[in-house]
């Protein structure tokens, strides 16, 4: 049965994360937006509370924190800040797919380490200019040459690039089926033969710095996470994650912009009568509106990272329609947080329009919101979402 109720750890996490993000990335998010700056003193905050390795085991000196809490700290920090918060999951989700792998690599515990003891950050480079958003069958290669693996291709969109300490990368490795056969290869930045193009110059999500890597380049075959062609298995286990993280950064831009424009509503008196925003119902309409959308995207996102961790037969289901309603719930709200706050809504001062524009990100990530919409009626069907046949399990048809 799922439980809502967060335990005292899980809280202790959520309120961490919180206090973060208020006393640290908050004042920094409009500078880190205008400038499109790297948030690398954000990072480094995140390492000194002990966040960065929230997703690595407690054997690597990481916090091993459930998804549930994870996801709600994703959160915390997206209320302050997007461009960190999107950072800080993709991270998070790499650190996952090696921690499925660190009990027989020592690349991967080492490094798990180098997260929780020096702040190392990890990146995703997944998708792909050809592949776009379609991360499971990258075009990018990987061969083996005995003892070390050759990578030839390229990434883009990749959180972190030119910033990160290690890139997770997906290569193609065989001449089977491109799913099998996917080569998971860590990265270091300064790995000869790849190299960071600034691309990153984005309307929203400014500080992400998501840009383009090159790669040609020789990794000993140790650096292959799962071995050379055997990381397909470990992807099941990070996958949620970076699901989940989406949405939940989503939420956080949600709960900004609800945040901000309820206080508005209450603050803004209107001459002549002195009434404030809040005395019109229409007004209140657009302001249940967002508390309902608000409440709905929270629910959503507990009851995915539950059934992520508690049954995994269901998991892919349930964060398909956890993201779908968190990256919607954030575009809504902001879109009604602008309505209700006027002109003010609009102005650089005031950080509402930093959200509105934050809040689009998730909508064209991985999985997108109609590849998204596509898997879940395909589900709803009783389809295979990950094929395009739609033979009914039955071949019987109502007169
Ligand atoms: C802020 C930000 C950060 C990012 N960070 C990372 C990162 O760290 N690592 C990483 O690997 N990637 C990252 N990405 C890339 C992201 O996950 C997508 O891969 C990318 O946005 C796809 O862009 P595209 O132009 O190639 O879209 P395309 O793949 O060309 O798709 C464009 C549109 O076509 C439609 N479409 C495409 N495929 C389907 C489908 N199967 N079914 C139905 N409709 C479809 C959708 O409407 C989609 O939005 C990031 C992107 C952004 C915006």
């Amino acid at each position: 049965m799922v439980d809502l109720a967060l335990s005292s750890d899980q809280q202790d996490i959520v309120d961490e994360a919180r206090a973060v993000a208020r006393r640290c990335l908050a004042p920094r998010a409009a500078d880190h937006d205008r400038d499109a700056t790297f948030p690398t003193d954000n990072i480094a905050d995140l390492h000194e509370a002990g966040l960065l390795g929230l997703l690595v085991p407690t054997e690597y000196g990481g916090t091993g924190a459930d998804l549930t809490a994870w996801g709600l700290a994703v959160a915390e920090l997206a209320e302050a800040c997007g461009s960190t918060a999107l950072i800080f999951a993709m991270h998070s989700g790499a650190a996952r797919l090696l921690a499925a792998d660190a009990p027989g690599n020592p690349v991967a515990q080492r490094v798990l380490k180098e997260i929780t003891t020096e702040g190392r950050l990890l990146s995703w480079g997944f998708s792909e200019p050809g592949t776009g958003g379609n991360i499971l069958n990258p075009q990018l290669r990987a061969t083996s040459d005995g003892d070390e693996v050759r990578l030839r291709g390229t990434k883009a969109f990749c959180t972190g690039a030119g910033h990160a300490d290690y890139y997770l990368i997906n290569a193609h490795s065989g001449e089977s089926e491109f799913r099998r056969s996917q080569t998971m290869a860590l990265v270091p930045a300064a790995q000869d033969g790849l190299a960071v193009k600034e691309t990153w110059d984005a309307m929203g999500m400014r500080a992400n710095s998501a840009n383009t890597l090159l790669l040609d380049c020789r990794l000993p075959a140790t650096h292959c996470v799962g071995g050379p062609g055997g990381g397909m298995p470990l992807l099941t286990h990070a996958l949620p994650a970076l699901i989940l993280g989406l949405a939940s950064a989503s939420l956080g831009i949600a709960r900004a912009a609800q945040g901000f424009a309820n206080e508005h509503v209450l603050r803004r008196k209107l001459a002549p009568t002195g009434q404030s925003l809040a005395a019109f119902q229409g007004v209140r309409l657009h302001v249940a509106d967002m508390a309902t959308t608000v409440h709905t995207a929270r629910l959503t996102l507990l009851h995915g990272a539950w059934t992520a961790e508690n049954d995994p037969l269901e998991a892919l289901g349930a964060l398909n329609m956890t993201k779908y309603l968190c990256n919607k719930a954030a575009i809504s709200v902001a879109d009604t947080a602008m309505q209700v706050t006027g002109g003010h809504g609009f102005l650089r001062a005031n950080p509402l329009e930093r959200h509105y524009r934050d809040a689009r990100a998730g909508a064209v990530m991985g999985a997108n919101l109609d590849a998204l919409r596509d898997m879940i009626g395909k589900a709803a069907l009783g389809l295979d979402p990950r094929s395009d046949s739609v033979t009914a399990p039955t071949g019987e048809t109502r007169p």
